[in-house]
Parts: C-alpha cells; structure tokens; sequence
C-alpha cells in the first residue's frame, strides 16, 4: 500500500474528467487522475458535434487528450487505470480516498467526473443494440438515418418522458426526410385514450396519423441486426416484423454507475443524488430535482472542495459541454486553492 498526495484529484477519465485535469495541469499543481474505463458512450464508433473531430471515435479522442497530459504535463499529472472505492472528506479539510489496490490519496480538492448510466426499457436485443442502431439523440446519430427508414420507440415505463420524445421527433426529426416512419409503443394500445396519453400521444395522436406515421401497438418480442448486417429486424409478438436502420429511444432511467455509486453517498455530498442519478446542487431551489439539468456554470456540490463535472451533475451534457464542465470544475478548484494559499501569506 502507497499513500499518493495530489492537489486535485480527478475521478473519471472521460471527456469531463480529461478536461478538469488538462486546465488543472496549466497551473502546474499536482493532479492525479483515475480512471476504471466505463464509458457512457462505449459501444459507440462515431461521436459527432465534436468541433475538430467530427466523425471521429470517441476512445480516439480520450486517447488524444491522455496522450496530450502525458506529453505536456508529466510533470504535474499522473493517470491511474483503476477505481476509487471509498472517498471521504477529513476533519483537517483533506480528502482520503482509497483505490482498488488499496492505495490511498490525499488530495486537496476533487473533482467528481464520474458519467452516469443509462437503463433500457426490457426488451431482448435493446441493450446490445444501445449507440449501434438503437439511438437516442438526432445531434450525436440523427443525421445518419435520413431519407430511409426510421422507428421511435415508446414504452410504458417511459410515460412521463413520452411527450417530450414525441414533441422531439415532431420538430426536430422531420427534417430528416425518413422515408417509412414507425411510432412503436411495445403493448400501450393507441386506441384507448389510457393507452394514447401512456405513449404520450395524447394531443398529438391525429396529426401523426394526418402526417403518415405507421402506429404499431403489439408488444415486442426482440430485436437483433439482421443477417446481412444493414437494419434492425424488430420480431412483435404476433409473429410479424418490420426492418429499419435505426431506431431512437429515450433511457427509462438514468443513475449512478457501478463504479460511482459506492462513493456518492449521502455521506460525502450532504445529500441525495437526484432522481436523475446526477449531484445535487448546492443550497440552491434551482434543479434540486435534476430538472431542469444542470450546464456546468457551478460546478460546486454541497462540500467545499468537491466538485463535479459532466454527466456525474448534468444527464443532458454531450461531449463538448462535458469539456466546458470539466474546466469550469478545474478553474474553481485552482482558485480556491490559490484563496487558501493566499490567506496563509
Ligand atoms: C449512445 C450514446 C451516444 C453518444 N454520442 C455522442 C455524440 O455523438 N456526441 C456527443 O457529444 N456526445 C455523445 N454522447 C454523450 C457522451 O457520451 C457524454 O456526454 C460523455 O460521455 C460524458 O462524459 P463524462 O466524462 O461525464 O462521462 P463518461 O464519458 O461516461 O466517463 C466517466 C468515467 O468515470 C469513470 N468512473 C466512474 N466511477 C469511477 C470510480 N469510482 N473510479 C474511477 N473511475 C470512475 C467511468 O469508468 C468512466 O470512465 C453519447 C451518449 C450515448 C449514451
């Protein structure tokens, strides 16, 4: 057992995280980043809205950005694949947290760049098709699937996100020109009024009809790409089946992930995460509920010192507000340790 001593230190090595450190490291304080390698987006081959890496793979770019610590800052920065298993702050305002090899760190201040985990409505296939032909925002994958097929799936568990997918793909995703349109609501029969308001069809169910949406009810029994590799075959309970490229859905859920859970506790941040699975905001009536969600402007949690950044405060950030969080959380951290430094002059 070794006992490391940072000024920061940064949990998760995603673009949040990869952010915090690379601000952090211009100050040339010491930084220490972990990393277990859980990414939000890891079965995702393209990322897109990403100025400058367009197209690009994501895990191309948490290379790049390891890859540019390691050159510029070496110094200062040290990265760590491995988890933290317990994080707690001291009586004397450190932080002790402990890694999975049993090593622990001191550090001044923290960073929580920890990412979030989406829960997928219980369907055979839905998982492993999640960032592939499943996905569920037009900005990061939507522009692929124009002028061809497309389904937008709804599911029971999802009544309270329903309309908003609904009023999503009525403004944003027409102008994608998809050829065949399928609205699938897996059981919630739109024929009752229970069953349209559930798919949150409720004021929208006769334009969707009048604009050629094909309302497909019966339940699912699975999906799989199909055998030429080229859509997705979804199988229905009545024996039918229909094939698409792609299709979008909303997560059912969104919490904490394995890896972050054990150290998000009740105890570390003087409150409960959101039902979002995201951090709370300090002492603040703005957002307490994880809605509306939070764009990094104050990276502060309810303890002095800690902070977060990405999708560990904010379900709706994407990789470029990520980064934008990611160095917000970092300049805070330093200016606070800078005021602390100062007021012993
Ligand atoms: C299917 C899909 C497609 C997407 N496509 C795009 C896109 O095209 N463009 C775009 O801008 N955004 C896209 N996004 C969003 C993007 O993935 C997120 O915005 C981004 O990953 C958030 O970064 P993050 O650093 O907060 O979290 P993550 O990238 O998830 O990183 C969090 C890291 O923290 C680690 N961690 C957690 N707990 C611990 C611990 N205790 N110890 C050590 N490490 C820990 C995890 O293992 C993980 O490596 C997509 C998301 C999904 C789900």
């Amino acid at each position: 057992m070794s006992v490391l001593v940072s000024d920061l230190l940064v949990i998760g090595g995603g673009p949040a995280g990869l952010s915090a450190a690379m601000t952090f490291s211009r100050l040339k304080r010491t930084c220490i980043l972990y990393d277990s390698g859980l990414y939000r987006n890891q079965g995702v081959k393209h990322s897109h809205t990403i100025a400058g890496f367009e197209n690009e793979s994501p895990s191309d770019f948490r290379f790049k950005m390891r890859q540019d610590l390691t050159k510029y800052y070496s110094n200062t920065f040290t990265f760590k694949l491995g988890k933290i298993i317990e994080l707690k702050k001291l009586d004397n305002g450190l932080f002790e947290a402990l890694d999975d090899e049993k090593n622990k760190i001191n550090a001044k201040k923290v960073v929580l760049a920890t990412g979030l985990k989406d829960h997928m409505p219980d369907i055979k296939g839905v998982q492993e098709q999640w960032g592939k032909r499943i996905i569920h925002c037009i900005f990061c994958h939507g522009t692929e699937t124009a002028n061809a097929p497309f389904g937008f799936l709804l599911t029971k568990n999802n009544s309270q996100m329903n309309p908003k997918l609904v009023e999503s793909m009525l403004k944003l995703w027409r102008s994608l020109d998809h050829t065949d349109k399928y609205i699938l609501t897996n059981g919630m029969d739109v024929e009752t009024e229970q069953g349209r308001k559930d798919a949150g069809l409720e004021e929208k169910y006769d334009l969707v009809k009048k604009l050629g949406y094909n309302i497909i009810s019966t339940p699912i029994e699975s999906m799989a790409e199909n055998s030429s590799e080229t859509a997705l075959e979804i199988k229905f309970t009545d024996g039918k089946s229909i094939e698409i490229p792609a299709m979008l859905l909303f997560p059912e859920k969104f919490t904490a992930t394995e890896d972050s859970l054990p150290i998000l506790t009740e105890g570390l941040l003087g409150d409960k995460l959101s039902p979002f699975g995201t951090i709370s905001p300090p002492n603040t009536d703005l957002g307490v509920s994880g809605f509306p969600p939070r764009m990094g402007d104050d990276p502060r949690t309810n303890v002095k010192g800690l902070f977060w950044a990405g999708n560990s405060g904010s379900f709706v950030a994407n990789v470029t507000v990520s980064l934008a969080q990611g160095q917000t959380a970092a300049v805070f951290a330093g200016d606070q340790l800078g005021e602390e430094d100062m007021l012993k002059l």
